[in-house]
């Protein structure tokens, strides 16, 4: 953990801007009546949220913050990654689809297959999604053959 004690003497509103501007995940706030009870305020960037810290466990807490700041933007990004991605089953809604992000589609395996995917719908094929998105049982659009495989599409320009 890096810390910065800002000891300057700007008002505590030009403190917290100046920090937040510099991206600190976590601002400590220790005044004269936090230190009489023996703790720091400390306030999550990402939500505002405000809570005390007994400064005997402040290194713990600290700790529980950052994982807590951790997980909730992972799951913020990992949220908005997938609200991104279309499960399509047809090339039309894949056209559509690729406007706004990524589509996935049934393949076959075949390479021809796959080539005229591509053809057919002006963008390419990223790849194939190391956790398969496989609905079961689905068809190739292009030849009609079962497959449980999965592609990425997307534009590529
Ligand atoms: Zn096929």
């Amino acid at each position: 953990m890096r810390v910065e004690i800002d000891a300057s003497d700007l008002r505590p509103g030009a403190k917290y801007y100046r920090w937040e501007m510099k991206g600190v995940p976590l601002r400590l706030e220790i005044g004269p009546r936090d230190l009489e009870n023996n703790v720091a305020v400390a306030v999550r960037r990402d939500t505002g949220e405000k809570e005390q810290i007994p400064l005997p466990e402040i290194e713990t807490g600290v700790r529980l913050k950052f994982e807590a700041i951790q997980k909730s933007l992972y799951d913020k990004a990992e949220s908005e990654l997938e609200s991104r991605i279309f499960d399509c089953a047809e090339l039309d809604e894949v056209k559509e689809k690729i406007q706004e992000g990524v589509a996935t589609i049934p393949w076959c395996g075949k390479r021809e297959c796959g080539l005229e995917m591509e053809d057919r719908i002006g963008a390419g094929i990223l790849g194939i999604p190391l956790t398969p998105r496989g609905k079961g049982k689905e068809k190739c659009p292009i030849c009609g053959a079962e497959t449980e495989t999965r592609v990425y599409v997307a534009r590529t320009y």
